[in-house]
């Protein structure tokens, strides 16, 4: 634009300039294209603005650009606007509805640029105006149809629906996500969705597992429990899905969480139910079998002409049988106790090498009859447990009977015992039928019988290691199965807690030993003391406590048990947790005010309440005695010798 600006000029730009403008312009038809003179009366007109806005040129010129805007920018002074900021910084860009001359609307993208004189001074503005309605009219689809989808997501109720960022924390969350986890929105966003996992999960690398895979294949289903804010577990169905974009950037992960709880316990319950038919036909096969060869043998005792060595064989025979079945019938028992919680055990300072040993010498025969060879090892040093003798004879007696029965005739079977100061360990090993790495796991769970081709008259019914771990357990201990591989033999490892020295006082105030030990033996009448409690360590601490005053302790982990073991223990006192789950310590008190056997037993109270009120609710439910938890040995050793006159000469 050469032409210098005159004082002539009226227009808004040098005539030369308007028609080499005008011809440029003029047959665009995607664009309008025209001028405005500087108080914004439209000065050109174009091909392209006459298709866009519907005027034709002569309708138009000399007519106010404000023309176009529909009423809502009218009254905001839009239009003044726009062209106060053009002519302040020289452009304007902006986008929104405009009007066409029939009144309908268009998106229209406007660049405004101010024109000037040399000297600066305003001349008018070119205005560029594109129509975008299209490419709006699809964002706002793309933008409403994503609108519905978010809705439709976030109403969901029954499924977790929500998105991990690409390390895994949570970004978006939905009402099914909410209803099934428990977290609110604003909890849980920014939070790692390794949250939901249960510890043990959590310690197999789970949620990291998830992921990769995710990456690895797009897409990942997996079920297990997961855990909800409140600690409750549910059992999940969970697909994982990898988004990544267009340049296959991961953007992230999809979760979708369904609660599959219900069919859980379904698929459990009829596991149970499967399994409990299956244990009534092998109890029926079990309790039958010996009846034959009872049958047999007592044919042969009435026979009248049978030899003194085949009435010899007959009686063996039936004994053996007898025991059998004794043994099946006490397990079936025992379990029937557990599973009641009306288990409970007499526990004593006892040398486990003994126990070991009574154990060995009741499995001999057995392994002599299969001519198996039976090596034992124990340590020098004697070995104390607190425990109950029968019950761990017992437990040790089934992993043995089993070495034997699952070991073939001429087999090997090791026993040792060894212990550090903290830990006794008894191994049961055999040269035997050994166990698949995957019954492993499973080989401690009722009715669980690791090959069911056996031959009858070898397996039991499926409760002999179910109950050596639940005895073992009720001793603080674990028990743990190895081996192999079939055919290889099998380990089985008992561990104990070791039981502290007798001999060393527990506290300062404690009695010497010396004192002690001519207590215990010219002693004060004996008390019968049940101790209740259901943090195991605790009641057996005070058992031993007891035990080394010199009285019978019975211990209980539940009331019920408590309940259960009292009219026979008959207990001169008992020491009872007032915090148990379930029925608490005053409702067992008062149960068992109301039985003959024990409404007049000594009741203490031990409780990690010590306050004036706690201590007030005590005496009002009839204790004797609030102890406060951790119970000092020495202050219930007063105790006991304090009631001891009075309580045990009620017999
Ligand atoms: P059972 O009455 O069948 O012996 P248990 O509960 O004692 O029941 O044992 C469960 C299963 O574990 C057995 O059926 C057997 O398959 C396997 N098992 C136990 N002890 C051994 C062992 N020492 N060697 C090989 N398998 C064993």
């Amino acid at each position: 634009m050469s032409n210098p600006s005159g004082p002539e000029d009226a227009s808004p730009l040098p005539p030369a300039a308007e028609e080499h403008f005008g011809e440029i312009v003029a047959g665009i038809e995607d664009y309008a294209i025209f001028l405005l003179d500087a108080r914004g009366y439209v000065a050109s007109w174009n091909a392209g603005a006459e298709r866009l806005k519907g005027y034709k040129a002569e309708d138009i010129l000399g007519k106010h650009f404000s023309l176009f805007y529909p009423p809502e920018p009218l009254e905001r002074g839009w239009p003044e606007y726009e062209l106060k900021t053009a002519a302040q910084t020289g452009h304007f860009n902006d986008e929104g509805w405009r009007l066409r001359k029939d009144g309908s609307r268009f998106w229209a993208n406007v660049t405004i640029t101010a024109l000037k004189s040399p000297t600066g001074a305003l001349r008018g503005f070119l205005k560029i105006t594109r129509d975008l309605t299209e490419r709006k009219q699809a964002e706002e689809a793309l933008r409403q149809s994503e609108e519905r989808f978010r809705m439709l997501v976030e109403g969901v109720q029954d499924y977790a629906i929500f998105m991990l960022d690409p390390e895994g924390y949570v970004i978006s969350w939905n009402r099914g996500a909410e209803r099934l986890k428990g977290y609110q929105r604003h909890e849980i966003l920014g939070k790692h969705f390794s949250i939901f996992y249960p510890p043990e999960t959590l310690e197999a690398g789970k949620p990291a597992w998830e992921l990769r895979q995710a990456l690895e294949h797009g897409c990942v289903e997996d079920e297990g429990w997961r855990v909800r804010k409140d600690g409750g577990r549910f059992w999940a169905n969970v697909v994982i899905t990898a988004i990544h974009d267009k340049e296959h950037v991961l953007q992230g992960f999809t979760k979708v969480t369904r609660d599959l709880t219900e069919r859980r316990k379904i698929e459990m319950l009829e596991e149970m139910d499967r399994q409990k038919n299956e244990f009534l036909a092998v109890l029926a096969h079990e309790l039958r079998n010996p009846l034959a060869p009872i049958r047999n043998a007592m044919h042969i005792l009435e026979a009248p002409g049978a030899d003194a060595a085949t009435l010899g064989r007959a009686r063996v025979m039936t004994r053996r049988q007898i025991e059998h079945m004794a043994r099946l019938l006490d397990d079936l028992v025992d379990l029937a106790r557990l599973n009641r919680g009306r288990f409970g055990l007499r526990k004593e300072q006892l040398d486990l090498e003994t126990v070991v040993d009574h154990a060995v010498e009741a499995a001999r025969l057995d392994c002599e009859e299969r001519q198996q060879q039976l090596s034992v090892s124990l340590p020098a040093q004697p070995v104390r447990v607190f425990g109950d003798r029968t019950r761990l004879e017992q437990a040790l007696g089934n992993l043995l009977n089993n070495a034997a029965k699952y070991t073939n005739p001429g087999g090997r079977i090791w026993v040792r015992l060894t212990s550090t100061e903290a830990e006794a360990t008894v191994r049961v090993q055999d040269s035997g039928i050994g166990i698949e790495p995957m019954m492993l796991p499973r080989i401690f769970n009722l009715f669980v019988q690791a090959d069911r081709r056996l031959d009858r008259s070898v397996g039991g019914l499926g409760i002999g290691l179910s109950l050596v771990k639940q005895l073992i357990e009720l001793h603080g201990g674990k028990v743990d199965a190895f081996s192999p591989g079939r055919g290889k033999g099998s380990e089985f490892v008992v561990r104990l807690p070791v039981a502290p020295n007798p001999q060393t006082p527990q506290t300062p105030e404690a009695p010497d030993a010396a004192a002690e030990q001519t207590a215990r033996a010219s002693g004060p009448a004996q008390l019968r003391v049940l101790v209740v409690d259901d943090n195991v360590d605790a009641a057996d601490a005070l058992a031993a406590v007891v035990h080394l005053a010199g009285h019978a302790a019975q211990v209980a982990y539940e009331g019920s048990t408590a309940l259960a073991l009292a009219p026979q223990f008959k207990p001169h006192l008992v020491l009872l947790d007032i915090g148990l789950p379930g029925m608490d310590g005053h409702a067992v008190g008062r149960a068992l005010r109301q039985r003959p056997e024990t409404k007049d037993t000594v009741l203490v109270a031990v409780t990690g309440w010590g306050q004036a009120e706690d201590r007030r609710k005590s005496q009002e439910a009839g204790f004797a005695r609030h102890l406060v938890k951790p119970v000092d040995p020495a202050v219930l050793k007063t105790v006991l010798a304090e009631l001891t006159p009075s309580a045990a000469g009620e017999g």
